[in-house]
């Protein structure tokens, strides 16, 4: 044997890592500063923090951490299920939707297998498929947008799995119902399709995936409490398709996947409709703000749907590097092939100030004016 990878499964010699937001943590720690002067727009994390409800909940649940959590998440299920519309049997907890992306897999693909994936798509598609030997088609995304017909083009007999991210992260773009219509009457059935929508609750006029898991047709839609309740942090995503889908899924999952604090907090942060609807203003308004000033730079972005946007600043990379010496992390997007790019996250109003003059004062370096 030369190598523990001669014995390691083969799909993971060429597997590339996972690249999260830079943590404040370790930028504090390569700056020698205060943790607390640093601004963090790199992973579309609430600016208002966790739903106040849910950190209070949470509080109380630490008490009985000593016990195992429940495995089948009743209780959380059971609200999700009532808010939504749909039975308990639609709803499968993860840890995150990342985990449920993970179910899909070992539910569905294997060597030889193919997804199905947009061009600049949210890039765990691809990790999770080449995870279990699967190859990922991705289809070009005429300005940034998905193009369902090329991915409704590229099924193949191998195809298992169809991943659709609306809107997308990192391009922050949204497919239109009528485009989903169009795609649900031209899917083949013996392809199941994920519909991941972490943004849903940013959405002013969201599309409706879930009337497709009333039809029993072979979706999933995932959504997250990671994003609009600020619980990144605690790791609670669902899946919701119809009932044998779920059993089939339930089939994949360690008993006690999502932990019992991050259950409890989950549930009161669905009951907090005031957060919600704070964040949801102070997103609509960063994002307007944000917006303008790209204008006003001469900027190309593109106008977002999520809770982050994205904007050609050339070179993606050194601009990221420039902010960070300023103490303000964005997401520079070379992994997901646009290095002219970088994902900013939409901030508290005083974050958002602050990121557009650091980004003037870097710009302007590099610009004669
Ligand atoms: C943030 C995000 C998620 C959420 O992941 P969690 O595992 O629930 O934290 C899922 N999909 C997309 C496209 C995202 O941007």
């Amino acid at each position: 044997m030369q190598s523990l990878w001669d014995i390691a499964n083969p799909q993971l010699r060429e597997l590339s890592v996972y690249e999260p937001g830079k943590p404040i943590e370790e930028t504090a720690r390569e700056l020698n500063i205060d943790p607390r002067e640093i601004i963090k727009l790199a992973s579309n994390e609430n600016p208002l923090g966790s739903s106040p409800k849910a950190i209070e909940a949470m509080r109380v649940a630490l008490n009985d951490a000593q016990l195992y959590p429940d495995g089948g998440g009743f209780y959380l299920r059971n609200a999700l299920a009532s808010k939504l519309g749909v039975k308990c049997e639609n709803i499968i907890l993860g840890n995150g939707s990342n985990e449920v992306i993970e179910f899909l897999g070992h539910a569905f693909l294997k060597p030889g297998d193919e997804a199905i994936a947009s061009e600049h798509a949210f890039v765990a598609y691809k990790l999770i498929a080449a995870l279990f030997g699967a190859r990922t088609i991705e289809t070009p995304s005429p300005n940034y947008e998905h193009d369902l017909n090329a991915m409704l083009d590229a099924i193949t007999p191998k195809a298992r799995i169809v991943f659709i991210a609306n809107p997308n992260n990192p391009t922050g773009t949204l497919i239109s119902q009528d485009k989903i219509d169009k795609y649900m009457s031209r899917v083949p059935e013996n392809v199941v399709t994920v519909f991941d929508e972490a943004y849903y609750e940013f959405i002013d006029n969201p599309p409706d995936t879930l009337k497709y898991v009333r039809d029993r047709r072979n979706v999933v839609v995932l959504r997250t409490f990671s994003k609009i309740h600020g619980l990144a942090g605690t790791r609670v995503g669902y899946g919701i398709a119809h009932p044998e889908m779920i059993a089939v899924l339930q089939k994949t999952r360690q008993p006690f996947n999502v932990n019992s604090i991050a259950q409890i907090g989950a549930l009161a942060a669905l009951e907090d409709k005031a957060h919600e609807r704070e964040t949801k203003r102070l997103v609509d308004d960063g994002r307007s703000y944000l917006q303008e000033e790209f204008a006003e730079l001469k900027l190309a972005f593109i106008p977002s749907a999520g809770n982050f946007i994205m904007v050609n600043v050339g070179d993606g990379p050194a601009i990221f590097g420039k902010l960070l010496t300023r103490k303000i992390i964005v997401r520079p997007l070379k992994g997901y092939n646009l290095p002219e790019w970088v994902r900013i996250s939409i901030g508290t109003m005083t974050q958002n100030r602050k990121c557009i003059a650091a980004l003037k004062e870097v710009l302007s370096q590099d610009r004669p004016s």
